[in-house]
């Protein structure tokens, strides 16, 4: 059945296509289920499932007469599966209504649903309710008998459960026996002969990302019948309900009480009735209660009065849902009194004292119109999916990033595809996976291009590494803002007044499109830009002018080169002494150089392997741009300082200790950050600490800013 389809009938009440339309549903919604509670393994995502359970209950409620004992808007979750044993609840589980109006009426409602239930004319006060967030993982019932933990049961179908107790034993969070942690917090510190704990088992953000690489990592090494998951929900429901304890153990799931099931005082117990009744006698106190004995209870529970109070609850619990370290889907609100929650009672499969109030769903189902492959400022390139435009998470997402090719290849997404997106907080939105069922013929798989889309050099994936790069470098426009920033900053052809607001104004209205562009650029573009005063614009040029004399090593740098930083620079220069015989060297010619390995060899190599990298050298050195080059001669004979060590500390007045590191390595001398006994000497400026001390200790010769002025003019 065509999911869309279902719904587009949505305005057709006639009673003959509700007959037909209820039919589909019900079976599309046991299909859903059956993969969800069952499997463990959702085929279509919540937000999905649960618009066409509002619209069977929308169907059911306009012809009551078609409601069957047997829908699943009248049933608990999903029958018990036989390879676990099954036992009857007690107490039944319940699941839960749920409102995903928007903000305020949920809320709303649900205060009138309760003032109504409890008679509460408007000159009654505010209801007291206590409002916790709805965790997004599985409901449990834990069993203590005489304190100790017997049995632990899914909901199952609310009245039966699966035994899952050999996992639930291996959760360190929940106590095997029970012991009165905190005495003082215990209306009646005893404990029940009896105690049923309800709570949610759930995995946590981190631990889930750790386990879906695990998994992943499994499956890669050809283990079988290894799968990662959808959702953290997924993989928690996945690892209560495993066979084999010992693969339960190694998923870390974690739990959070908020309720009861079965209690029984028990014989022995002086009861003083009216003492044991105030025992749980609101939910606030029963979390309380939970907590003195030992189980976690969520600190963001709280008390709060009347609609408003709910409201408020919801939207700041909204705000704060990314930063929490676990996935909720809404809250809850619950009538705090209890014995006004027994006097409600509840109806078929959930109670009238309690409501869930959802959040926007953080995966939605939509359909793939195009995969494109973007390129970054770094020249990183990423497959992105095109995305028929969807709400989720709280905004229209038309794209989401299927990362690098061999995630695109893992997820097998096609153009054509249905597929999950997920937004979940600010977390850029991704493609979780395909609903195989709905791919429409054969389309082709997704292969990363072999040429930049943008500037159609070569891309090419480095060893070891998971992304493909364009190797267009300085003639690439998508990295271009990116280029010209890394030429200007300080450590390279160090131009103060080229910040970022101005590169992007000058890149975007295409005055500057290759790094040489920069020196050839007039006054009158730079005035037309916004904001920009005539002495100003002098200002950038006259920065731009005095980064024409520079050194061979800032150049190499300002390239930006992969893999080449500051240091591996300086290596280069040092080595070649000047720019044409590292852009004609072989790859043997670079290994040669001190620090460099294969990666930078290669990256090197690639670099000036495109022409367009060697003309754009040529032409900023047909713009003025100048170096000290040294011919082979030259580059023999040893520099002046060469094997000496020097460490700067305090601060310097007459140049920066940048400046002062920059002339040292230019005669040859190493700079370290930290004194040693290896040090040749300390320059030490004004206010100068520990590391004067340690050179003293050690007796190092300590050269002030006069004994470094001759130092430097003697050379
Ligand atoms: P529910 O999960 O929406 O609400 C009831 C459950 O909330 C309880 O059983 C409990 O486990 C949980 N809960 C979390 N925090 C709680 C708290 N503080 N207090 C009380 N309960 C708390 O309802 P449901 O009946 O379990 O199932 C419906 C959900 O399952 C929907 O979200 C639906 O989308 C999803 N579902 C999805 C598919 C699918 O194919 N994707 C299929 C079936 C069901």
């Amino acid at each position: 059945m065509d999911l869309f389809s279902s719904l587009s009938q949505e305005g057709s009440e006639d009673k003959n296509s509700a007959m037909q339309e209820l039919v589909t549903l019900k079976e599309t919604l046991n299909h859903y289920a059956h993969h969800y509670y069952v499997l463990d393994a959702p085929v279509v995502p919540d937000a999905e499932y649960d618009r066409l359970f509002k619209r069977l209950q929308q169907l059911e409620s306009l012809y009551p007469e078609l409601l069957d004992p047997n829908s699943p808007t009248q049933r608990v979750g999903g029958a018990a599966v036989e390879a676990f044993a099954s036992h009857r609840h007690a107490v039944p589980m319940l699941s839960l209504r749920t409102e995903t109006d928007s903000e305020s009426s949920g809320a709303e409602n649900f205060d009138i649903r309760i003032r109504k239930e409890l008679n509460l004319d408007t000159s009654a006060p505010l209801v007291e309710y206590l409002a916790e967030l709805k965790f997004d993982g599985l409901a449990m019932n834990i069993r203590y008998e005489n304190g100790k933990l017997v049995r632990a049961t899914t909901r199952g179908d609310g009245e039966y459960g699966e035994d899952v107790t050999h996992n639930i034993r291996t959760i360190a969070q929940i106590p095997l026996e029970l012991k009165i942690i905190d005495p003082k917090a215990l209306t009646y510190p005893v404990i029940p002969q009896v105690l049923e704990v309800r709570g949610e088992v759930y995995m946590r953000l981190g631990d889930f990302q750790k386990l879906n690489e695990r998994q992943r990592d499994r499956i890669a090494k050809g283990a079988r019948g290894e799968r990662t998951f959808v959702n953290p929900r997924n993989a928690a429901a996945g690892a209560v309900r495993q066979l084999d304890p010992k693969i339960a153990a190694e998923r870390p799931l974690s739990f959070f009480a908020y309720g009861v099931g079965e209690v029984i005082w028990g014989e022995g117990i002086q009861k003083d009735a009216k003492e044991l009744v105030n025992v749980f006698s609101t939910h606030k106190t029963l979390l309380e209660s939970l907590k003195a004995l030992g189980f976690p209870v969520d600190a963001h529970a709280e008390l709060v009065y009347g609609a408003q109070g709910l409201v408020s609850y919801h939207q700041r619990m909204g705000q704060l849902r990314k930063e929490l370290p676990f996935d909720i889907d809404g809250v809850v609100y619950k009538l705090n009194d209890t014995a006004l929650q027994q006097k409600l009672g509840f109806i078929t499969r959930e109670p009238k004292w309690a409501v869930a109030h959802k959040y926007p769903a953080q995966e939605e189902l939509t359909k793939v119109l195009a995969i494109e492959v973007q390129v970054g400022r770094t020249g990183k390139l990423t497959p992105v999916a095109k995305l028929s435009p969807v709400f989720v998470g709280g905004v229209t997402v038309t794209n989401a990033t299927l990362h690098n090719q061999d995630e695109a290849q893992r997820k097998d997404v096609r153009v054509g595809d249905t597929v999950i997106v997920r937004r979940a907080g600010d977390v850029i939105p991704e493609v979780v996976g395909v609903i195989l069922d709905k791919r429409v013929g054969e389309p082709a798989p997704f292969q990363m291009p072999s040429k930049c889309p943008i500037c159609n050099s070569l891309a090419i994936r480095e060893e070891g590494e998971a992304d493909y790069r364009c190797t267009g470098g300085l003639y690439c426009p998508a990295q271009r803002k990116q280029a010209f920033l890394h030429f200007a900053q300080r450590k390279a052809l160090n131009i103060e007044d080229l910040g970022e607001k101005l590169v992007d104004q000058l890149v975007d209205t295409g005055t500057l499109k290759t790094l040489p562009d920069m020196y050839r650029m007039g006054l009158s573009s730079l005035i037309a830009l916004d904001r920009m005063a005539e002495k100003s614009a002098a200002n950038v040029l006259k920065s731009i002018e005095n980064s024409k004399s520079t050194t061979l090593a800032r150049f190499l740098f300002g390239l930006g080169i992969r893999h080449v930083g500051e240091t591996t620079a300086k290596d280069l220069a040092k080595h070649f002494g000047a720019v044409d015989p590292i852009m004609s060297a072989s790859t043997e010619a670079l290994l040669a150089v001190r620090d460099v390995g294969p990666i930078v060899a290669a990256s090197v190599r690639a670099f000036f392997d495109q022409p367009h990298n060697v003309e754009i050298v040529d032409q900023l050195r047909a713009c003025g741009v100048r170096w000290e080059e040294k011919g082979p001669d030259e580059l023999q004979a040893p520099l002046p300082l060469s094997g000496k060590t020097y460490v700067i500390t305090g601060s310097l007045t007459r140049m920066s200790r940048e400046e002062l590191k920059e002339q040292l390595e230019g005669l040859g001398a190493k700079v370290s950050s930290s004194v040693s006994a290896k040090t040749t000497a300390l320059i030490a400026g004004e206010s100068a600490g520990s590391k004067l001390t340690k050179a003293q200790e050690l007796g190092i010769v300590v050269l002030g800013e006069d004994d470094l002025d001759t130092l430097l003019n003697n050379h």
